[in-house]
């Protein structure tokens, strides 16, 4: 879509709701001419005490255009929320005319949705005070509006129980099986990189050991740990029964709340592994069929078939880990909404406490993209989601955390929800940004916050370069570090 901005330069915002509202479009900048057939131009002009935005919209031989005025208060960083929330109002009420159909997390972007019910807590309102404002102002539907308020609370209070010293630890693992044909993680199929596994256990010790010595040295606890990758079971019981040792050596874990193992495919999952972890007092692991389904599973390239899953999820079940997380995915190629009915009420049956009800997302240059397969359209992928809420809550799951991403089939989102008292705590700390999150592996994001801010930092994205990189990983630890001793006495 062109897209001509006047009078400011809010490119991210304005992207931001081009994506959700617009999942197909992508921005192209430039003065919009009678000739554009998808084009938008939105004006934002000042007066004393207010903003005002106007957005003209054209697509599918549609023409609508949106004033909005909001009042601008505060400090100069609230006037700045204000002018982008007064943008993006403008912008969905003008995209709202143009596709006749309202999103059902209304003007609302970006990957968080419950933080405008987060800040509105904060501020004191009521539970109702905030749903209204959820539906009145952003025009979210009243389902969502109830999503991002439970996630808010058990956020603030997941928040309260912190302490100022307090971190999650992450470890990477970026192998697995095969390759999913969605797969948008930096994830090696394990057959064509089977030579890199063991130099990359190597640098990661490495890496684990000098990050052990810098967390202490620095006075923090680990109050979280998370393993994903990739798959990490992909290693064998002897590579893990190392990777965990390492781990306990060098870092102090007798504060740790939560271990959690990603054992995401059935194929890696076996009694040998499954006793390993138990043996290391991990008690949380993630299994993560995506669909019971078999020619689903064939369709997204996993190849194990939905009796493999059985198989895997009796073990675990059998091996008495506190907490058993399941994934599934609405809106998968080759599915259908019968099809996510029968996957999710069997996954239900199947004993988990935690369940993980994600939507497609596909990223440029996920395969599926490039090979046309058919994906269930967004309507579709609503009746999943519409079935799945009421089915988890009647089975005495609770929404806890939620995201959405971009390019997700209808612009919904991704819902963990849990029995009472099974949240995953690292889930929350990450979707809410309450600590600092130290990462560790290929592709790990390091996240520091603290003192108002958030820093990140990156470790190479791919095994080989991490393995290589020894001084990129010195140089992320010694970032983290330097933001302790400056920041991180001021949470
Ligand atoms: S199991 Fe997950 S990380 Fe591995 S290839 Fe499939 S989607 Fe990617």
């Amino acid at each position: 879509m062109k897209l001509e901005l006047i009078g400011h330069d809010e490119k991210y915002a304005v992207e931001q709701s081009l994506l959700t509202l617009f999942p197909d479009e992508r921005p192209v900048y430039g003065p919009v001419t009678d000739a554009d057939e998808s084009a938008a131009r939105i004006t934002m002009g000042e007066d004393a005490g207010s903003v005002c935005v106007t957005t003209e919209l054209r697509c599918g031989g549609k023409t609508c255009t949106d004033c909005c005025r909001c009042p601008l208060e505060g400090t100069d960083y609230e006037k700045e929320g204000q002018r982008r929330h007064a943008l993006g109002l403008s912008f969905f009420r003008a995209a709202r005319q143009v596709l006749g159909t309202s999103p059902a997390w209304g003007s609302l972007t970006g990957v968080r949705p419950s933080k405008v019910a987060v800040s509105l807590l904060r501020e004191g309102k009521s539970p109702a005070a905030v749903l209204a404002e959820l539906e009145d102002t952003y025009f979210v539907t009243p389902r969502r509006a109830r999503l991002a308020l439970e996630a808010a609370e058990t956020g603030l209070r997941v928040q309260r129980e912190l302490k100022p010293n307090d971190i999650s630890l992450y470890v990477g693992i970026p192998f697995c099986p095969t390759r999913c044909a969605y797969c948008s993680f930096v994830a090696q199929s394990v057959e064509k990189s089977f030579a890199l596994v063991e130099p990359y256990l190597a640098a990661l010790f490495d890496e684990i050991g000098q990050a052990g010595a810098t967390i202490r040295s620095l006075g923090l606890s680990v109050k979280s740990f998370y393993m994903g990758g990739g798959t990490p079971t992909t290693l064998s019981a002897e590579q893990m029964d190392r990777l965990l040792t390492r781990l306990e050596q060098s870092f102090d874990l007798s504060s740790l709340a939560e271990s959690t193992i990603e054992a995401g495919r059935p194929d890696t999952i076996d009694p040998e592994k499954l006793s390993v972890l138990r043996a290391h007092g991990v008690t949380r692991v993630s299994v993560n069929p995506q669909t019971m389904e078999d020619h689903v599973l064939a369709a997204i390239g996993r190849r194990h078939s939905a009796d493999d899953i059985r198989r895997a999820m009796r073990e675990v079940m059998d091996a008495g880990f506190p907490h058993v997380n399941m994934d599934l995915i609405a809106g998968l190629p080759a599915d259908t909404p019968a099809g996510f009915r029968r996957s999710l009420d069997e996954v239900i049956a199947m004993g988990a406490d935690n369940i993980t009800v994600h939507t497609l997302s596909l990223k440029k240059g996920s395969r599926l993209t490039l090979e046309g397969s058919r994906i269930p359209s967004a309507d579709e992928v609503a009746q999943m989601l519409d079935y799945a809420d009421p089915a988890l809550r009647k089975h005495g799951f609770e929404p806890y955390y939620l995201y959405r991403q971009k390019y997700m089939s209808g612009s919904f989102e991704n819902v963990g929800w849990t029995k009472p008292g099974g949240e995953g705590l690292y889930n929350i700390y990450i979707m809410e940004e309450l600590h600092s999150i130290l990462s560790l592996g290929a592709g790990g994001s390091t996240k520091m916050v603290g003192g108002g801010l958030i820093r990140r930092a990156f470790n190479a994205k791919y095994p080989k370069e991490y393995i290589d990189l020894a001084g990129k990983r010195a140089a992320n630890l010694a970032a983290f570090a330097d933001f302790y001793q400056k920041e991180g006495d001021t949470p």
